[in-house]
């Protein structure tokens, strides 16, 4: 860990970062004395006090994120620090009882590039930025220290950068009483999706009896914890084959026989189910981020049209329809909106938002990316 030079703000990004703002583009910067185009710089400005770091990648789409504003030399403190606020945070919130869980949410947690997610005795660490993979070492120290974690994996993007001897991946283990193989090492993000975590909750709560569609399953755990609760029957909808076979594991690991794979693009599928007159009491849509910037915006909201219109098809009388966004362009209202017109009424029961192991901060709106809605069609 070693600060590589120095990236000036213009004054009017200076007060941005002033008031809490942590992202800053190319039209932020006055000027650039660092040669790595990946690094950890000093930020500094007319009216910045010393100690402000950023996390420093020429080629990225926020080329400069504030990493802290108060480090006075022991960067090493200042990462331990990082990491034991996250878990007071998460104590105080019980979220540390869950067994499984997410430590560090990146800006939401103060620490721009990196992500960690904990399960029983093992981490996962996901790094955004190539600077902030150089606190690897260090993570490491203070996490198997803090809660005696044996077993780790870090990742950058897709690549494993360093894993405990002892790692093997895919690895069995249960999350919120379901049983899962998971990935670590080659599954998407950090392998597994805790952010849906209160949403599977809830729809455990609501599914016995109801039969149920799970549209981009991924591992299948709407599906699976729909027939936790008690649903007749879940039909999982999935484009990748390997995932495909992963449900089916999944299904085998709990010993829940009834939930069919269909692989296939969603689209497709839906169309063939309506073909075929299906019906089901619940259809769930957690797609892929639909809206990666602004301007794909619009083919977004349109592709949510599309999906809700097919679900319309699809739902019993006094069925319900759980949509979800993860992309911070798409928000609930467009997905309210979205809902298509019918000669009876949608009405919508409830949101949904990232759990508190999943925090954003106000003075970055783009860390608050997840959201959904239950609706359902009444006259
Ligand atoms: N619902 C999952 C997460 C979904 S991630 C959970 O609770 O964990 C989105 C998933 O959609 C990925 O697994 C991806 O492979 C799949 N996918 C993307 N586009 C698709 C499409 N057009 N049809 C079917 N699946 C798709």
């Amino acid at each position: 860990m070693r600060i590589a030079g120095s990236v000036t703000l213009h004054p009017r990004a200076e007060r941005r970062l002033l008031a809490g703002g942590m992202w800053f583009t190319q039209k932020d910067i006055k000027r650039v004395n660092v040669t790595q185009d990946v690094a950890l710089v000093r930020v500094s400005g007319k009216n910045l006090p010393d100690g402000v770091l950023g996390l420093w990648e020429k080629e990225g789409t926020v080329p400069l994120r504030v990493f802290d504003v108060n480090v006075d030399g022991d960067l090493e403190g200042v990462v331990r620090k990082k990491i034991m606020n996250a878990l007071t945070r998460r104590r105080r919130l019980g979220v540390t009882e869950w067994g499984s869980f997410r430590l560090i949410n990146a800006e939401g947690d103060m620490f721009p590039g990196v992500v960690v997610d904990v399960y029983e005795d093992f981490f996962v660490c996901l790094f955004h930025s190539e600077a902030a993979a150089t606190f690897a070492d260090i993570i490491q120290d203070t996490l198997s220290s803090l809660l005696h974690l044996r077993h780790f994996v870090f990742r950058k993007g897709s690549r494993v950068v360093k894993r405990s001897p002892g790692f093997h991946s895919p690895i069995t283990l249960a999350v919120d009483g379901i049983q899962y193989t998971v990935d670590f090492a080659e599954g998407h993000k950090t392998g597994f999706y805790l952010d849906q975590r209160h949403a599977r909750r809830y729809l455990t709560s609501i599914a016995e009896g109801k039969s149920v569609l799970d549209c981009f399953s991924y591992n299948g755990a709407f599906a699976l914890h729909a027939v936790a609760g008690g649903a007749c029957s879940a039909v999982c909808v999935e484009s990748s084959a390997e995932l495909c076979n992963m449900i089916r594991k999944n299904a085998g690991l709990n010993g829940f026989s009834h939930i069919r794979v269909i692989h296939g693009n969603v689209f497709d599928v839906l169309n063939h189910l309506n073909n075929e007159k299906a019906k089901f009491d619940i259809v769930i849509m957690d797609p892929p981020a639909f809206a990666p910037d602004r301007s794909s915006k619009i083919p977004a909201v349109q592709a949510y049209r599309r999906l809700h219109h097919l679900a319309l098809q699809l739902l019993n009388d006094g069925g319900l329809l759980f949509s979800f966004s993860c992309s911070y362009h798409v928000t609930l209202e467009d997905l309210v909106k979205s809902l298509p017109p019918s000669s009876k009424r949608w009405i919508v029961y409830r949101s949904f938002t990232q759990p508190e192991d999943h925090p954003y901060v106000a003075s970055v709106p783009a860390t608050h990316y997840l959201k959904g809605l239950l609706a359902g069609i009444e006259s």
